[in-house]
């Protein structure tokens, strides 16, 4: 096991659309261990999710987990957290349009926060580790996190999505962000980061 370095914005790997992942690759011993390697440098970075061209793998391959009530992201609300669990060859359906305003950070873009607005309901139609045929469907929080780390299977970043404005801040330094702009209890828009 290893921990890999993490390609940051500008590095053409995480522009390009991933490829699939066939059977045979998902029971290979290569994949296994790439799988570890970025479970390791998730909690490593202190991340919730990462997708396989953050690792320089444009790969059909990303992990999502985190704990409810963790203290990185109180603004998960109501959430019941993610255990631990891998998504290959993942598809998105939106079930509710309807869209909801989050912070969200980046591994690949670090020292940022940018506000993005996403579908609040959607369903997840991927293989697991072991290939089987899996759906889920996740709200809130769990809604963006998922589209947040499906979109780097597409070679897309969250910057692409802020939608800025007059008389708006859509992206900030962390630093800024934490003094200027970090939402209010009563605010309806949340934080995270990958
Ligand atoms: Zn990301």
């Amino acid at each position: 096991m290893a921990i890999r370095k993490i390609a940051r914005m500008g590095h053409p790997v995480l522009r390009q659309v991933a490829r699939d992942l066939t059977f045979q690759e998902i029971k290979s011993p290569e994949i296994k261990r790439l799988i570890q390697d970025m479970i390791e440098t998730m909690e490593d970075a202190g991340g919730i999710g990462l997708a396989a061209p953050q690792i320089h793998e444009s790969i059909q391959l990303a992990i999502i987990g985190y704990e409810e009530d963790n203290e990185r992201y109180p603004d998960s609300g109501d959430d019941e957290g993610q255990p631990l669990s891998v998504f290959i060859n993942p598809k998105i359906t939106v079930l509710d349009p309807t869209e909801q305003g989050f912070w969200e950070g980046c591994l690949s873009v670090p020292e940022l926060r940018g506000l993005v607005y996403r579908p609040k309901k959607i369903q997840v139609d991927y293989l697991d580790i072991n290939g089987k045929p899996k759906s889920l469907v996740a709200e809130n929080f769990l809604a963006t996190v998922f589209q947040h780390e499906l979109d780097h299977l597409a070679g897309i970043l969250y910057v692409d999505r802020i939608k800025s404005g007059p008389g708006t801040t859509p992206i900030s330094f962390t630093e800024e962000y934490q003094k200027y702009l970090a939402p209010q209890p009563d605010d309806d828009i949340g934080e995270l980061e990958d």
